[in-house]
């Protein structure tokens, strides 16, 4: 999703820093892209490139949780079991959202279950311009698929439905980020 959207914004004539987790995607060409692996690689780059940014939209799906400890080599096998223990990782949206000024932020929420009401409530909590709700039960939408089928559901509380493929999504959300932009201006 998150190639779908530098491709349509950068068809709209926008610069693009397109920050990425590992992907077998080829780069859109015009994008600035940053390669990362851990939610920490990521925080750091999406804080470094905030300041010049007028929107960020965040739909990578962050990992929530890493591992505690990291073993410097390869681990002996036990016949034990053994206990992975993982802790909490930053949420990157969050802290943006509660500290952002006049950036357009937007995040997406992967759902399965009551997606508007989970959607609103971390449109709220993450301080969040806009957020996009996507329901994960159905094969045919959101992970591993070139289509989707959403919400899109802004800070004044409008909502509207999308369903079709992500490049489409891509060039509507860019479409309507701005129009909230320009709107506001007025
Ligand atoms: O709370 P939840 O993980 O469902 O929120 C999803 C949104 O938050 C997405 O936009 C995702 O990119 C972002 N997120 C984040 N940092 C995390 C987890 C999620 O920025 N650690």
């Amino acid at each position: 999703m998150g190639f779908a959207l530098a491709r349509a914004a950068l068809q709209a004539g926008h610069c693009v820093v397109l920050i990425s987790g590992p992907v077998g995607l080829e780069n859109p060409p015009g994008a600035t892209v940053i390669k990362v692996v851990s939610t920490a690689d990521m925080r750091q780059a999406v804080k470094a490139e905030i300041e010049s940014a007028d929107v960020l939209i965040m739909c990578a799906a962050v990992c929530d949780y890493r591992p505690a400890t990291v073993h410097p080599g390869k681990m002996k096998k036990k016949s034990e079991n053994l206990t992975l223990r993982l802790v909490p990782t930053p949420d990157i949206l969050r802290e943006i959202g509660n500290n952002k000024k006049d950036t357009f932020v937007v995040g997406f929420a992967a759902e399965s279950e009551n997606l508007i009401e989970n959607a609103q409530k971390k449109l709220a909590e993450k301080n969040l311009d806009m957020i996009v709700a996507n329901p994960i039960t159905e094969s045919d939408a959101g992970f591993e698929s070139d289509a989707n089928r959403v919400i899109i559901i802004s800070r004044c509380g409008k909502s509207e439905q999308f369903e079709g493929p992500k490049s489409e999504l891509g060039k509507i959300l860019v479409d309507r980020i701005i129009e909230k932009i320009e709107k506001s201006k007025t």
